[in-house]
Protein backbone atom coordinates (compact mmCIF):
# COMPACT_ATOMS: atom_id res chain seq x y z
CA UNK A 1 0.00 0.00 0.00
CA UNK A 2 1.23 3.54 -1.25
CA UNK A 3 0.81 6.08 1.30
CA UNK A 4 2.07 9.90 0.31
CA UNK A 5 1.53 11.11 3.81
CA UNK A 6 4.86 12.91 4.22
CA UNK A 7 5.91 12.35 0.51
CA UNK A 8 6.07 15.72 -1.73
CA UNK A 9 3.86 14.55 -4.11
CA UNK A 10 0.61 16.24 -4.98
CA UNK A 11 -0.95 14.07 -7.21
CA UNK A 12 -3.88 11.26 -6.00
CA UNK A 13 -3.23 7.96 -4.89
CA UNK A 14 -6.28 5.48 -4.71
CA UNK A 15 -6.31 2.08 -4.17
CA UNK A 16 -8.36 -1.27 -5.45
CA UNK A 17 -9.28 1.00 -8.53
CA UNK A 18 -11.99 -0.97 -10.86
CA UNK A 19 -10.40 -0.87 -13.88
CA UNK A 20 -13.49 -2.06 -15.81
CA UNK A 21 -14.43 1.32 -15.58
CA UNK A 22 -11.80 2.74 -17.26
CA UNK A 23 -11.62 0.95 -20.71
CA UNK A 24 -13.62 0.73 -23.56
CA UNK A 25 -14.37 -2.73 -22.95
CA UNK A 26 -16.03 -2.76 -19.92
CA UNK A 27 -13.60 -5.63 -18.22
CA UNK A 28 -11.51 -7.17 -15.82
CA UNK A 29 -10.38 -6.84 -12.15
CA UNK A 30 -8.64 -3.74 -10.11
CA UNK A 31 -5.75 -2.46 -10.22
CA UNK A 32 -3.94 -2.50 -6.65
CA UNK A 33 -3.75 1.08 -6.95
CA UNK A 34 -3.68 4.11 -9.24
CA UNK A 35 -1.57 7.22 -9.15
CA UNK A 36 -3.24 10.30 -10.55
CA UNK A 37 0.04 13.10 -11.02
CA UNK A 38 -1.23 16.45 -11.19
CA UNK A 39 1.60 16.82 -13.91
CA UNK A 40 5.35 16.10 -15.09
CA UNK A 41 7.02 17.33 -11.47
CA UNK A 42 4.72 15.49 -9.73
CA UNK A 43 5.12 12.01 -11.81
CA UNK A 44 8.78 12.91 -11.36
CA UNK A 45 8.90 12.86 -7.58
CA UNK A 46 6.39 9.82 -7.48
CA UNK A 47 9.13 7.79 -9.52
CA UNK A 48 12.09 8.65 -7.55
CA UNK A 49 10.10 7.94 -3.95
CA UNK A 50 8.38 5.16 -5.55
CA UNK A 51 10.29 3.40 -7.60
CA UNK A 52 7.85 0.92 -10.42
CA UNK A 53 9.18 -2.65 -11.28
CA UNK A 54 6.17 -2.93 -13.35
CA UNK A 55 4.49 0.40 -14.74
CA UNK A 56 0.98 0.60 -16.25
CA UNK A 57 -0.01 4.10 -18.10
CA UNK A 58 -3.37 4.45 -18.58
CA UNK A 59 -4.58 6.44 -21.31
CA UNK A 60 -8.42 6.55 -22.61
CA UNK A 61 -8.22 3.12 -22.38
CA UNK A 62 -9.44 2.13 -25.96
CA UNK A 63 -6.92 -0.17 -26.32
CA UNK A 64 -6.66 -2.31 -23.27
CA UNK A 65 -7.96 -5.47 -21.91
CA UNK A 66 -7.85 -5.77 -18.33
CA UNK A 67 -8.23 -9.50 -17.87
CA UNK A 68 -10.47 -10.34 -14.69
CA UNK A 69 -7.97 -11.18 -12.13
CA UNK A 70 -6.75 -6.96 -12.38
CA UNK A 71 -3.49 -5.74 -12.23
CA UNK A 72 -0.79 -6.17 -9.02
CA UNK A 73 1.30 -3.07 -9.19
CA UNK A 74 0.63 0.89 -9.48
CA UNK A 75 -1.62 2.12 -12.56
CA UNK A 76 -0.67 5.67 -13.61
CA UNK A 77 -3.38 8.15 -15.21
CA UNK A 78 -2.47 10.14 -17.37
CA UNK A 79 -5.19 12.98 -16.21
CA UNK A 80 -5.50 17.05 -16.29
CA UNK A 81 -2.17 17.96 -15.93
CA UNK A 82 -0.91 16.48 -18.89
CA UNK A 83 -4.13 18.23 -21.27
CA UNK A 84 -1.29 21.85 -22.17
CA UNK A 85 -2.21 22.77 -26.23
CA UNK A 86 0.13 25.10 -27.34
CA UNK A 87 -0.23 26.19 -31.17
CA UNK A 88 1.97 28.07 -33.72
CA UNK A 89 1.81 28.24 -37.47
CA UNK A 90 3.79 25.23 -38.20
CA UNK A 91 3.08 23.03 -34.90
CA UNK A 92 1.34 22.26 -32.11
CA UNK A 93 2.69 21.29 -28.63
CA UNK A 94 0.38 19.30 -26.91
CA UNK A 95 -0.07 16.87 -23.76
CA UNK A 96 -0.21 13.50 -23.44
CA UNK A 97 -3.48 13.22 -21.92
CA UNK A 98 -5.18 15.58 -24.56
CA UNK A 99 -7.91 13.16 -26.36
CA UNK A 100 -7.26 12.93 -30.20
CA UNK A 101 -10.73 13.95 -31.16
CA UNK A 102 -10.16 17.32 -29.11
CA UNK A 103 -6.60 17.96 -30.91
CA UNK A 104 -8.06 17.69 -34.51
CA UNK A 105 -10.94 20.07 -33.13
CA UNK A 106 -8.52 22.61 -32.11
CA UNK A 107 -6.27 22.15 -34.84
CA UNK A 108 -9.20 22.74 -37.45
CA UNK A 109 -10.45 25.86 -35.65
CA UNK A 110 -6.89 27.42 -36.47
CA UNK A 111 -6.52 25.97 -39.94
CA UNK A 112 -3.73 23.56 -39.10
CA UNK A 113 -3.90 20.79 -41.42
CA UNK A 114 -2.36 17.49 -41.44
CA UNK A 115 -3.94 16.15 -37.76
CA UNK A 116 -7.13 15.79 -39.44
CA UNK A 117 -6.95 11.88 -38.91
CA UNK A 118 -6.88 12.03 -35.34
CA UNK A 119 -10.41 12.82 -35.05
CA UNK A 120 -11.81 9.06 -35.48
CA UNK A 121 -9.47 7.87 -33.13
CA UNK A 122 -10.94 7.78 -29.33
CA UNK A 123 -7.80 7.63 -27.66
CA UNK A 124 -5.29 9.96 -26.08
CA UNK A 125 -2.23 11.72 -27.87
CA UNK A 126 -0.01 9.64 -25.04
CA UNK A 127 -1.93 6.35 -26.26
CA UNK A 128 -1.22 6.96 -30.09
CA UNK A 129 1.94 8.06 -29.63
CA UNK A 130 2.97 4.62 -27.76
CA UNK A 131 0.42 2.20 -30.33
CA UNK A 132 1.46 4.44 -33.36
CA UNK A 133 -2.30 4.79 -34.04
CA UNK A 134 -2.93 5.61 -37.56
CA UNK A 135 -6.46 5.86 -39.87
CA UNK A 136 -7.01 6.92 -43.62
CA UNK A 137 -3.49 6.63 -44.69
CA UNK A 138 -1.99 8.73 -41.49
CA UNK A 139 -0.32 8.53 -38.62
CA UNK A 140 1.12 9.54 -34.98
CA UNK A 141 4.39 8.94 -36.18
CA UNK A 142 4.56 10.59 -39.63
CA UNK A 143 3.59 13.96 -38.00
CA UNK A 144 5.56 13.82 -34.77
CA UNK A 145 8.61 16.66 -34.17
CA UNK A 146 9.85 14.84 -30.70
CA UNK A 147 8.42 13.58 -27.68
CA UNK A 148 9.16 14.81 -24.08
CA UNK A 149 9.20 11.32 -22.04
CA UNK A 150 9.80 10.49 -18.77
CA UNK A 151 11.85 7.20 -17.69
CA UNK A 152 11.23 5.08 -14.83
CA UNK A 153 13.14 7.38 -12.65
CA UNK A 154 11.45 10.41 -13.60
CA UNK A 155 13.82 11.98 -15.71
CA UNK A 156 12.83 13.75 -18.82
CA UNK A 157 14.72 13.35 -21.99
CA UNK A 158 13.72 14.98 -25.50
CA UNK A 159 12.79 11.82 -28.37
CA UNK A 160 12.98 12.32 -32.16
CA UNK A 161 10.81 9.83 -34.25
CA UNK A 162 13.92 7.63 -35.19
CA UNK A 163 15.13 7.37 -31.47
CA UNK A 164 11.66 5.61 -30.95
CA UNK A 165 11.92 3.69 -33.73
CA UNK A 166 8.50 3.24 -34.95
CA UNK A 167 6.51 0.66 -37.62
CA UNK A 168 3.27 -0.13 -37.99
CA UNK A 169 1.39 -0.44 -34.42
CA UNK A 170 4.61 -0.29 -32.74
CA UNK A 171 6.86 1.95 -31.22
CA UNK A 172 10.46 1.56 -29.53
CA UNK A 173 9.53 3.41 -26.43
CA UNK A 174 11.42 1.21 -23.70
CA UNK A 175 9.26 -0.62 -21.30
CA UNK A 176 8.19 1.39 -17.98
CA UNK A 177 9.02 5.13 -20.15
CA UNK A 178 6.12 7.35 -20.34
CA UNK A 179 5.12 9.94 -22.82
CA UNK A 180 4.32 13.39 -21.52
CA UNK A 181 3.78 15.54 -24.44
CA UNK A 182 5.19 15.54 -28.09
CA UNK A 183 5.16 18.23 -30.87
CA UNK A 184 3.79 17.69 -34.42
CA UNK A 185 3.89 19.42 -37.68
CA UNK A 186 1.31 20.71 -39.34
CA UNK A 187 0.51 23.00 -42.48
CA UNK A 188 -1.83 26.19 -42.50
CA UNK A 189 -5.13 25.48 -44.33
CA UNK A 190 -8.25 26.56 -44.79
CA UNK A 191 -10.60 25.73 -41.37
CA UNK A 192 -13.56 24.63 -43.86
CA UNK A 193 -11.46 22.40 -45.66
CA UNK A 194 -10.42 20.36 -42.88
CA UNK A 195 -13.75 20.27 -41.82
CA UNK A 196 -14.94 18.37 -44.67
CA UNK A 197 -11.89 16.05 -44.73
CA UNK A 198 -13.06 15.32 -40.82
CA UNK A 199 -16.71 14.59 -41.78
CA UNK A 200 -15.52 12.44 -44.58
CA UNK A 201 -13.40 10.38 -42.05
CA UNK A 202 -16.15 10.55 -39.62
CA UNK A 203 -19.03 9.16 -42.52
CA UNK A 204 -16.33 6.23 -43.44
CA UNK A 205 -16.03 5.37 -39.92
CA UNK A 206 -19.53 4.81 -39.02
CA UNK A 207 -20.05 3.21 -42.80
CA UNK A 208 -17.75 0.13 -41.91
CA UNK A 209 -17.44 0.15 -38.45
CA UNK A 210 -19.35 -0.31 -35.16
CA UNK A 211 -20.17 2.65 -33.40
CA UNK A 212 -21.39 2.69 -29.77
CA UNK A 213 -20.45 -0.64 -28.57
CA UNK A 214 -17.96 -1.95 -26.01
CA UNK A 215 -14.85 -2.70 -27.52
CA UNK A 216 -10.82 -2.07 -28.20
CA UNK A 217 -10.92 -1.75 -31.86
CA UNK A 218 -9.02 -3.34 -34.10
CA UNK A 219 -8.22 -7.13 -32.11
CA UNK A 220 -5.73 -7.83 -34.25
CA UNK A 221 -2.87 -5.71 -36.48
CA UNK A 222 -3.07 -6.50 -40.33
CA UNK A 223 -0.35 -9.06 -41.16
CA UNK A 224 2.08 -8.92 -43.96
CA UNK A 225 -0.53 -10.54 -46.20
CA UNK A 226 -4.09 -9.57 -46.17
CA UNK A 227 -6.05 -7.86 -43.62
CA UNK A 228 -6.46 -9.05 -40.15
CA UNK A 229 -10.59 -8.96 -41.19
CA UNK A 230 -10.13 -10.95 -44.21
CA UNK A 231 -8.46 -14.32 -42.47
CA UNK A 232 -11.21 -13.47 -39.69
CA UNK A 233 -14.21 -13.48 -41.94
CA UNK A 234 -12.42 -16.62 -43.85
CA UNK A 235 -11.69 -18.35 -40.54
CA UNK A 236 -15.76 -17.93 -39.98
CA UNK A 237 -15.27 -15.69 -37.17
CA UNK A 238 -17.63 -12.96 -38.51
CA UNK A 239 -20.78 -12.85 -35.98
CA UNK A 240 -18.88 -15.39 -33.66
CA UNK A 241 -20.12 -15.85 -30.20
CA UNK A 242 -18.45 -17.00 -26.94
CA UNK A 243 -20.75 -15.86 -23.80
CA UNK A 244 -21.31 -12.41 -24.38
CA UNK A 245 -18.25 -11.73 -26.58
CA UNK A 246 -18.58 -11.93 -29.89
CA UNK A 247 -16.85 -10.77 -33.47
CA UNK A 248 -18.77 -7.76 -34.93
CA UNK A 249 -20.85 -8.75 -38.08
CA UNK A 250 -20.18 -5.02 -39.39
CA UNK A 251 -16.34 -5.00 -39.06
CA UNK A 252 -15.43 -8.53 -37.67
CA UNK A 253 -11.83 -7.88 -36.20
CA UNK A 254 -13.13 -5.70 -33.96
CA UNK A 255 -14.17 -7.67 -30.66
CA UNK A 256 -17.06 -6.88 -28.95
CA UNK A 257 -18.38 -7.11 -25.48
CA UNK A 258 -22.65 -7.18 -25.36
CA UNK A 259 -23.40 -6.85 -22.08
CA UNK A 260 -21.37 -8.28 -19.26
CA UNK A 261 -18.84 -10.63 -20.58
CA UNK A 262 -15.49 -11.58 -18.77
CA UNK A 263 -12.09 -10.80 -19.94
CA UNK A 264 -12.10 -14.56 -20.33
CA UNK A 265 -14.51 -14.68 -23.18
CA UNK A 266 -13.17 -12.16 -24.66
CA UNK A 267 -9.71 -13.36 -24.53
CA UNK A 268 -10.42 -16.88 -25.24
CA UNK A 269 -13.20 -16.27 -28.60
CA UNK A 270 -10.10 -14.04 -29.52
CA UNK A 271 -6.80 -16.49 -29.06
CA UNK A 272 -9.67 -19.91 -30.82
CA UNK A 273 -9.65 -17.11 -33.96
CA UNK A 274 -6.06 -16.75 -34.45
CA UNK A 275 -5.62 -20.45 -33.48
CA UNK A 276 -8.60 -20.72 -36.36
CA UNK A 277 -6.94 -18.61 -38.93
CA UNK A 278 -3.34 -20.20 -38.13
CA UNK A 279 -4.82 -23.68 -38.85
CA UNK A 280 -6.20 -22.62 -41.84
CA UNK A 281 -3.97 -20.52 -43.79
CA UNK A 282 -0.81 -20.52 -41.85
CA UNK A 283 -1.43 -17.44 -40.70
CA UNK A 284 -0.40 -15.83 -37.10
CA UNK A 285 -2.36 -12.73 -36.29
CA UNK A 286 -0.78 -10.57 -33.84
CA UNK A 287 -2.71 -9.09 -31.06
CA UNK A 288 -2.93 -5.00 -31.31
CA UNK A 289 -4.84 -4.88 -28.54
CA UNK A 290 -2.89 -4.79 -25.15
CA UNK A 291 -3.65 -7.23 -22.63
CA UNK A 292 -3.03 -6.53 -18.90
CA UNK A 293 -2.95 -8.20 -15.90
CA UNK A 294 -3.41 -11.42 -14.57
CA UNK A 295 -6.68 -14.20 -15.44
CA UNK A 296 -7.64 -14.49 -11.50
CA UNK A 297 -6.56 -12.23 -8.43
CA UNK A 298 -3.70 -12.98 -6.51
CA UNK A 299 -4.81 -14.95 -3.07
C1 LIG B 1 -13.93 2.30 -31.65
C2 LIG B 1 -12.42 2.27 -31.75
C3 LIG B 1 -11.81 2.65 -32.93
C4 LIG B 1 -10.41 2.62 -33.03
N1 LIG B 1 -9.83 3.00 -34.21
C5 LIG B 1 -8.49 3.00 -34.33
C6 LIG B 1 -7.86 3.41 -35.54
O1 LIG B 1 -8.49 3.77 -36.51
N2 LIG B 1 -6.51 3.37 -35.61
C7 LIG B 1 -5.75 2.98 -34.56
O2 LIG B 1 -4.53 2.96 -34.68
N3 LIG B 1 -6.32 2.60 -33.39
C8 LIG B 1 -7.66 2.61 -33.24
N4 LIG B 1 -8.23 2.22 -32.06
C9 LIG B 1 -7.39 1.79 -30.94
C10 LIG B 1 -7.03 2.91 -29.95
O3 LIG B 1 -8.03 3.93 -29.96
C11 LIG B 1 -5.68 3.54 -30.25
O4 LIG B 1 -4.64 2.62 -30.13
C12 LIG B 1 -5.40 4.71 -29.27
O5 LIG B 1 -4.29 5.41 -29.74
C13 LIG B 1 -5.14 4.25 -27.84
O6 LIG B 1 -5.08 5.41 -27.03
P1 LIG B 1 -5.53 5.36 -25.50
O7 LIG B 1 -5.28 6.68 -24.89
O8 LIG B 1 -6.93 4.87 -25.39
O9 LIG B 1 -4.51 4.31 -24.95
P2 LIG B 1 -4.80 3.15 -23.89
O10 LIG B 1 -5.77 2.20 -24.48
O11 LIG B 1 -5.13 3.72 -22.57
O12 LIG B 1 -3.35 2.47 -23.85
C14 LIG B 1 -2.85 1.76 -24.97
C15 LIG B 1 -1.36 1.52 -24.76
O13 LIG B 1 -0.68 2.77 -24.76
C16 LIG B 1 0.06 2.91 -23.55
N5 LIG B 1 0.03 4.35 -23.17
C17 LIG B 1 -1.05 5.14 -23.02
N6 LIG B 1 -0.67 6.39 -22.69
C18 LIG B 1 0.69 6.35 -22.59
C19 LIG B 1 1.68 7.32 -22.25
N7 LIG B 1 1.36 8.59 -21.94
N8 LIG B 1 2.98 6.95 -22.25
C20 LIG B 1 3.34 5.66 -22.55
N9 LIG B 1 2.44 4.71 -22.88
C21 LIG B 1 1.14 5.05 -22.90
C22 LIG B 1 -0.66 2.04 -22.53
O14 LIG B 1 0.19 1.71 -21.46
C23 LIG B 1 -1.04 0.87 -23.41
O15 LIG B 1 0.07 0.01 -23.57
C24 LIG B 1 -9.63 2.23 -31.93
C25 LIG B 1 -10.25 1.86 -30.73
C26 LIG B 1 -11.63 1.88 -30.64
C27 LIG B 1 -12.29 1.51 -29.34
Amino acid sequence: MISLKNAAISGRIEHHVPLSKMTWLRVGGEASCMFHPNDAQDLSEFLQQFPQKNTHILGAGSNILVRDGGVAGCVIKMGKGFRTFHATDTHIDVGAGLLDRYVADRCQKLGLSGLEFMTTIPGTIGGGLAMNASCYGAGFADRLVHANVMDPFGKIHILLPQELNYGYRSCGLPSGWIFLSARFLCTPSEPDGIALTMAEMDLQRKKTQPIMVKTGGSTFANPQKGSAWEWLDQAGFRGKKLGQAMFSEKHCNFLINLGDASAKDLETLAEQAKKAVFDQSGVTLRWEIVRWGAHSAAV
